[in-house]
């Protein structure tokens, strides 16, 4: 079923009324008749919607069934990736947004090869960002993932989230790993923060554990940047799936 993603102001307690890009796509390009039902989400929810009429340019769409469907997951996981090279970042958003994941933070660190000046990272981010929203699509979420642009690591550590895990490829056992999702409950922000291919260097790690992060294993085989991004954001979601 199609979904199309709108703002607040859309929403008049029975209907929305559809504008823009959207209005063209549902009428010109997708030639959707009155009676013909998708999906609207808008702040988080999606309601099931029934094409009224066209008025203008709008289309105004009657809710049929509010709250149909929610595929949000109950804690925010928000990824904080040192920045890798090439286009690896963009497989990584399109994954972790398929997994769950609330936002995406790309992260300066030491080990990182690619740097990026001011321009780049305005025109990057945009590129990052329609990738997050065709993957959102795409997995039927219920609201569009921010990526943001990259930020420097110390930043990254101060940011206010409730837990941080640090998945990191020295460290031993699962035991912290366990702990570490036990502490996950609904409500909770969680960011997951990933080395670039080169890994973390001592000194970040040191930085990470006064940051009172949690530093874990994801098993025994060093994983690339990317496999990790995905198993860490994987394991995540399935424990809140599957436990909460
Ligand atoms: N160059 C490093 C590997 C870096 S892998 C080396 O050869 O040792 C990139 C990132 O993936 C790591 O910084 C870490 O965040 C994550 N990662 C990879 N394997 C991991 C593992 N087994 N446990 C936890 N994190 C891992």
């Amino acid at each position: 079923m199609f979904n199309f993603f709108v703002d607040e102001q859309a929403y008049l307690g029975d209907r929305f009324i559809i504008t823009g890009a959207d209005y063209n796509h549902i009428r010109n390009v997708l030639r959707m008749q009155p009676g013909e039902t998708f999906l609207v989400s808008c702040a988080g929810f999606s309601h099931l919607c029934r094409l009224d009429a066209f008025e203008g340019d709008a289309v105004i769409a009657k809710i049929i069934e509010e709250n149909y469907q929610n595929a949000e997951l109950s804690v925010k996981f928000y990824l904080l990736q040192g920045l890798p090279k090439g286009d690896k970042l963009e497989l990584i958003i399109q994954k972790t947004v398929e997994l769950g994941v609330a936002g995406i933070i790309p992260v300066e660190m030491s080990r990182c090869v690619v740097k990026l000046d001011e321009k780049k990272k305005k025109s990057k981010q945009a590129r990052w960002q329609a990738i997050a929203e065709s993957a959102a699509k795409q997995s039927k979420r219920t609201v569009i993932p921010e990526v943001s642009e990259p930020i420097p690591y110390k930043q990254a550590l101060a940011l206010p989230f409730d837990l941080l895990l640090v998945p990191y490829e020295n460290e031993k056992g699962m035991a912290a790993t366990r702990e570490a999702l036990a502490k996950i409950r609904p409500g909770l922000s969680v960011g997951i923060l990933i080395g670039p291919e080169g890994g973390f260097d001592d000194k970040e790690i040191e930085l990470a554990r006064q940051a009172q992060a949690h530093i874990i294993s994801l098993g025994r085989r060093i994983l690339r940047a990317e496999t990790a991004a995905v198993t860490a954001v994987a394991l995540g979601m399935l424990h809140v799936e599957m436990n909460l």
